[in-house]
């Protein structure tokens, strides 16, 4: 199945950047996706999951937790602060640390229920502005107020680079970052790129329909978020 095939390529990928066999996660992106092939997907003992919208979210995973409760779940879409509880309750991950008001309201709701999700940073490193994500020349102050200011744990740097450009330099801006941080974790690559983002030192990889198939058209507008 295309799992095997993803895992396949990732593992090729590691190698032939000199990096360690298995060293690199794969977080399967499920977002709209039909539950049949989520569910064909776990039971070839997959257990990463990314998910871009948390109501959405909240709609299957409780379910499939209850059969499968060694998955983890990573929120990789624009997190609202209104949504926060929410995703900290559901999620053991959130990618999308973007704002400080966003960092304020998840170490408040972590301190309340005595349990704080792993975090990434999201990173513009295209500077789009309709693109979530803080700009590469505030990371690294953004990082430490993160830390010092509201007392998280960043893990790593996360980003989705400009579709219509090569994403290398990104992929290498957003490392270069990341060292500069003091980071070690970095997620970057989805479908297309991910080989490449391996290459440049991708510690996890976002894959959504190279593993699940295209996703079934919205009725109700754009696929994206
Ligand atoms: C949808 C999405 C992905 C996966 O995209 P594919 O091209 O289907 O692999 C990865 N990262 C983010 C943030 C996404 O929203």
């Amino acid at each position: 199945m295309a799992l095997e095939d993803v895992l396949d390529l990732i593992r090729k990928a590691e190698v032939k950047a000199g990096r360690a066999e298995g060293t690199v996660d794969l977080v399967a992106v499920s977002k709209q996706q039909p539950l049949d092939r989520l569910e064909a997907v776990l039971a070839a003992g997959h257990r990463v999951f990314g998910e871009n919208r948390v109501q959405e979210a909240q709609g299957k995973w409780p379910k499939l937790r209850l059969r499968y409760p060694d998955v983890t779940l990573h929120v990789i879409g624009p997190l609202q602060t209104n949504k926060v509880r929410a995703a900290c309750e559901l999620f053991d991950v959130i990618e999308s640390v973007d704002r400080e008001k966003l960092a304020a309201k998840i170490a408040e709701v972590g301190a309340e229920l005595g349990r704080t999700p792993r975090l990434y940073v999201q990173v513009n490193t295209g500077e789009e502005p309709q693109k979530a994500g803080v700009a590469p020349a505030e990371t690294v102050s953004f990082v430490r107020r993160c830390e010092h200011v509201h007392g998280l744990k960043i893990e790593g740097l996360m980003a989705i680079p400009p579709a219509e450009q090569p994403p290398a330099p990104h992929f290498a801006l957003l490392a270069k970052l990341a060292e500069e941080c003091g980071l070690e974790k970095l997620s970057m690559g989805m479908s297309a790129d991910f080989e490449t983002a391996i290459d440049f030192g991708a510690t996890s990889v976002r894959v959504g329909s190279r593993l699940f198939g295209a996703r079934p058209k919205r009725a109700d507008g754009p696929v994206e978020a």
